[in-house]
């Protein structure tokens, strides 16, 4: 796409943690143009450069430094808006950008299990767009809306959809050590994290079946069939900035040998659509064979924070197999992959209406 043929694009939400994520990796996109910053109205009418409290690495970008916050509204100058404002905002606002014809790809969780909405990882279920016709029939919008996984569920999903074509997946036991950034800015109290490990993280565990059987489901005629499997979870919280990794013990229809497991691993392919989507990672899945690896630390940038690392695939004496994976929770588990999905959606020609 040619420079100067930009889709304007809004970030709703732009003054938090994703929100900076998304200014940051929009400023030089070659296919997106940021034209609007909309937050709270404790921010609207604020210069992004003065009311937003920075917290990732750098500065904010020169090309929105000085763009003026706006309300909510969906009055944006904008064909595509990202979403990143706590679900209970997204729940009110997004169908409202929906229904004024914007592309809406959301971070929040407020409709990710709508069976007329796609929950998106384009590398694994691209064709899962397919369900948009049925949700404008549904619900009238000339707009839609997408979404993206949950941020720790991303990282099991990209290693398990290999494993789910082959071998079928039918348990799945994890223990998820989730970054502090995960909780959005300010997110948990030093006092409460330094030192510490928080085993409860509201509202997480309960949604990892759900949104991984989407995820590994099939659609035929835009109507999903979620995958059969069984997931029990443990969240923890844990003192890391950014990255989450997942213990995982994983029992399959057809039993593989952890060399069988790490061959599928290594030998996956996106679907082709993904090849033309710039921000779809060469590599998808980085297979660890170090006996201490993945570690959020020195893996969580893997291909810009697009990869998922995988590592510590052995025999489990309970279910199959055993593994340790590694995600970047703002970039592949947040902004990244809702860029990718806006992405996507220009490719199947969703922004031409
Ligand atoms: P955050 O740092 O708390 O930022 C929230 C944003 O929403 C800010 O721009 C804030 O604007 C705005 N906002 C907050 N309350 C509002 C209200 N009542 N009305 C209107 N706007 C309001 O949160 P975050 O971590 O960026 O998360 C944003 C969304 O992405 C959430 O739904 C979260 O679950 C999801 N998500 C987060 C991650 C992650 O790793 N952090 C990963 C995946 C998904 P002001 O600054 O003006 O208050």
């Amino acid at each position: 796409m040619a420079e100067d043929h930009r889709i304007p694009v809004g970030v709703l939400g732009a003054t938090g943690a994703v929100g900076q994520r998304f200014a940051q990796l929009l400023a030089d996109h070659p296919w997106f143009e940021i034209t609007a910053l909309a937050a709270s109205e404790r921010s609207a009418g604020h210069r992004y450069g003065d009311i937003c409290q920075w917290v990732i690495p750098g500065d904010p970008p020169t090309t929105v430094r000085d763009l003026i916050v706006r309300p909510l509204t969906p009055d944006l100058p904008a064909k595509i808006v990202f979403s990143a404002v706590p679900s209970d905002v997204a729940r009110e606002i997004e169908p409202q950008f929906a229904q004024a014809s914007y592309l809406v790809c959301s971070n929040a969780s407020a409709f990710r299990n709508g069976d007329d909405i796609p929950l998106l990882i384009p590398e694994l279920n691209a064709d899962h767009h397919t369900m948009i016709a049925r949700q404008r029939e549904q619900r009238g919008w000339p707009g839609l809306i997408v979404t993206s996984p949950n941020c720790t569920i991303t990282g099991v999903a990209m290693a398990l959809k290999p494993l789910d074509d082959a071998f079928g997946v039918r348990q799945v036991f994890m223990t998820s050590m989730q970054a502090i950034s995960g909780a959005g800015y300010p997110g948990v109290s030093a006092m409460d994290i330094t030192d510490n490990v928080i085993p409860y993280i509201a509202g997480e565990e309960e949604k990892f079946q759900q949104e991984l059987a989407k995820l590994l489901g099939h659609v035929s005629g835009g109507v999903l069939t979620p995958a059969g499997l069984t997931l029990s979870a443990h969240a923890n919280r844990v003192p890391v900035l950014d990255g989450h990794t997942v213990s995982l013990s994983v029992g399959f229809e057809r039993h593989p040998t952890p060399e069988e497991a790490l061959e599928v691993l290594r030998a996956y392919r996106p679907p082709e659509v993904c090849a033309g989507l710039v921000s779809s990672p060469a590599t998808l899945i980085r297979v660890r064979t170090e006996t201490d690896r993945p570690q959020p630390r020195r893996d969580r940038d893997a291909t810009g924070g697009m990869a998922v690392s995988i590592g510590r695939v052995r025999p489990c004496p309970i279910l199959d197999l055993r593994m340790t994976t590694v995600v970047h929770n703002t970039l592949r588990g947040a902004a990244s992959g809702a860029i990718l999905n806006a992405e996507l959606l220009v490719a199947a020609g969703y922004a031409e209406a």
